[in-house]
């Protein structure tokens, strides 16, 4: 069985993924999808975890590379917002 940190690990390897559809695919919630892409940065056993930052989909404000969904833009309020991606690269 792997566990389910090692199912995420897998996902994003194989492509960039954001924590919903990461959460989509092993029906977990985002909340602890996004507890575990944490944890998986702070290990050295999984690779190297990259974040490709969210976006304001409205103007365009790019947000930091943070392992987290925001929820809106704080240049234009907006709550159309792309989720970041993660993916790991091997070490
Ligand atoms: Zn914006």
């Amino acid at each position: 069985m792997k566990t389910r940190r090692a199912k995420i690990a897998e996902i994003i390897a194989a492509m960039p993924s954001t924590p919903s559809e990461i959460a989509r695919t092993l029906d977990l919630s985002v909340k602890v999808v996004i507890e575990d892409l944490k944890h998986i940065s702070r290990s050295k056993k999984y690779g190297k975890l990259v974040v490709q930052p969210a976006r304001c989909l409205k103007c365009g404000y790019t947000f930091k590379a943070e392992i987290k969904v925001p929820k809106k833009c704080p240049s234009c309020r907006s709550t159309w917002i792309e989720e970041p991606r993660f993916l790991l690269i091997p070490l």
